[in-house]
């Protein structure tokens, strides 16, 4: 990475870079950060020195495309209008316009929505609503998931970075194991049998603790794997069977990116569907979670009372994001590009025997890179060069858990930017031998 910087980056961004090292409080994960941005355009990313990226990071903020200009007109519009902010006890017509198009769009049975400004905030709100109408306390979640930070959210996910040091996190979080069929503990390759390992953990979990308020998930894991539609199937099955709600966490993936307008399309509806990103529209940080009309029963109590919780800028972007998807097919062109790019993937494996796995669906991809494969040993160094290659190449993206390169686009990618995706990946493996 300093090699990188040392050869890419201008004196001026060096400059820049370190006094962003010197002013914020280091973390893990967001410091330090590797280049400063200037401006940001549909799938594309823009340095000081005007150097362009495609980006592939898939914050997931920008399906629309960063800074699209239908989204950034709505929002100017709705700054004229002199209303950029409601008092809770007030509305506004954005806020409800909005939520009455998330009914709309979501699967049927989905009927009420509330706001917040962030995806953690939401989760939170999701878990509570589940407490509230199940009068139960406990969770179950996936081990190595991400849900956000904050007590009840990072407690969800498990990772280390956000639970170490703070003592007890909430008690009563149970975790058990997503199906995946390429990396799981147990070294099997049949997915019915993963299936059914998985499934039999949650039920025993359920089984043990009558007290659990419900199973949260996002539909398909972040590296990504895609689990059957026979394993939700199952899980929303035992969930009923012991009066549990399945939340799904669409942060992610909704809005398009896994070639459905929801994720949720692929498998099953969920009792909550939780949902961020997109939502602002790529402009403004917005959140929210949409339920079935029987939740709608929190008579005095409240799980989200948030200052913007209806913010008229935020949920202007948000529609405008909707609109845009629609008009320009974005959720077609996720689906069938994506299926283009898996193909090309799938090509590259066969010639590079470092690549063990192609994974995914629509603009939600994942390529896990082994020394070797038939014992999956993750190819980490390798990873991290073919990463700061392709940066070296105008082309963005992040490395999960070690080994996997992650791509999730805008669903503004055209076929020329899948092309050049597959022939930089294609220029990186054939250098890196
Ligand atoms: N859930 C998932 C799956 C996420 O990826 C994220 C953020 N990366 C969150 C929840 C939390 O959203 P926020 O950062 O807006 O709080």
């Amino acid at each position: 990475r300093q090699a990188y910087q040392a050869r890419e980056l201008d004196e001026a961004t060096r400059h820049w870079l370190e006094e962003d090292a010197r002013y914020f409080l280091h973390q893990a994960l967001s410091t330090p950060v590797m280049n400063v941005l200037s401006r940001t355009e549909g799938a594309y990313i823009y340095d000081l020195q005007g150097r362009r990226y495609l980006d592939l990071h898939g914050n997931g903020v920008h399906n629309a495309g960063f800074h699209n200009p239908q989204v950034v007109e709505a929002v100017q519009r709705q700054l004229a209008e002199g209303l950029a902010f409601t008092p809770r006890r007030f509305t506004n017509l954005p806020a409800i316009q909005l939520a009455k198009r998330l009914v709309e769009v979501t699967p049927e049975g989905l009927s009420r929505v509330l706001f917040c400004p962030g995806g953690s905030q939401a989760i939170e709100m999701a878990v509570m609503l589940a407490k509230q109408v199940t009068g139960r306390w406990k969770t179950i979640s996936f081990w190595d998931a991400y849900h956000g930070t904050g007590f009840q959210a990072a407690a969800l996910g498990g990772m280390e970075h956000f639970t170490g040091g703070n003592g007890p996190m909430v008690p009563g979080s149970f975790y058990v194991d997503f199906p995946d069929y390429y990396r799981n503990p147990w070294g099997w390759d049949d997915p019915a049998r993963v299936d059914e390992e998985c499934l039999r953990q949650l039920h025993t979990v359920l089984k043990r603790n009558p007290d659990v308020a419900a199973l949260i998930g996002e539909p398909i894991s972040s590296t990504p794997t895609i689990p059957s539609r026979h394993y939700w199937e199952e899980a929303q099955r035992l969930c009923r069977e012991h009066g549990t709600f399945l939340i799904f966490d669409e942060v992610i993936e909704g809005f398009g990116r896994t070639g459905k307008l929801f994720a949720c399309e692929h498998f099953v509806t969920p009792d909550v569907l939780v949902l961020g990103k997109s939502l602002g529209g790529g402009l403004l940080p917005f959140a929210g979670i949409v339920t079935r009309e029987e939740h709608n029963v929190l008579g005095h109590r409240s799980i989200g009372h948030f200052t913007h919780e209806k913010n008229p800028l935020a949920c202007a972007a948000g529609l405008a994001e909707l609109d845009y998807i629609a008009q320009y097919r974005l959720v077609e062109n996720a689906a069938t590009l994506g299926d283009y790019l898996i193909d090309q993937l799938r090509a590259l494996q066969e010639t590079y025997p470092l690549i063990g796995n192609v994974a995914g669906v629509g603009f939600h991809l994942g390529v896990d890179l082994v020394k070797d494969r038939r014992t999956k040993e993750r190819a980490t160094d390798e990873a991290e060069r073919i990463m700061l290659f392709c940066l070296e190449r105008g082309l963005a993206f992040k490395i999960i858990d070690g080994s996997v390169i992650t791509m999730r686009p805008s669903l503004v990618l055209t076929r020329d930017d899948a092309d050049f995706i597959v022939e930089t990946l294609r220029a990186a493996f054939a250098w890196i031998g």
